[in-house]
């Protein structure tokens, strides 16, 4: 007779939560800023943090107008966790996550860019038809991308 030596339980895994649509209404600007996740708009402020081993981290508390407040916090691995139902109970990656993770991948593309074009000598270089001014004064979705 064989002996059950390890009771496995099958659990699928949650499914991840669909592709939120986000926009910075304001970027960050000394630690605040506000940021539209699936058309509810939310206040972001920043916190850092120090973990008991000396790392940094990083905290985001995103609040509604409604009061209602989710924490993200980076976790030691840099991965992101949030506190909402969402990720609590289904144990998936939320809406907030993703769409922190990727507002602010883009104000990261968004800043190596201003300095590529801070540091750049002649305008003339961007592109024929706009001066370097137009790309520092636009968001570079307003002026089309030379690449
Ligand atoms: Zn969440």
């Amino acid at each position: 007779m064989t002996q059950l030596t390890q009771l496995r339980v099958y659990r699928p895994a949650p499914s991840p939560a669909a592709p939120p649509s986000w926009e910075w209404l304001l970027t960050p600007d000394n630690g605040q800023g506000f940021l539209e996740i699936n058309g509810t708009l939310y206040k972001v402020t920043e916190f850092g943090f120090t973990y008991d081993n000396g790392a940094g981290g990083r905290l985001w508390k995103l609040r509604k107008a409604d009061g209602t407040e989710y924490q993200l916090t980076q976790t030691a691995d840099a991965d992101l966790a949030c506190d909402c139902p969402d990720a609590t109970y289904r144990g998936r990656e939320c809406k907030h996550v993703l769409a922190v993770r990727e507002a602010y991948a883009a104000l990261d593309r968004s800043d190596r860019l201003g300095r590529w074009l801070a540091a750049m000598e002649t305008p003339a270089d961007v592109c024929p038809s706009h001066s370097a001014d137009d790309y520092r004064n636009k968001s570079h979705d307003a002026v089309p991308m030379p690449f």
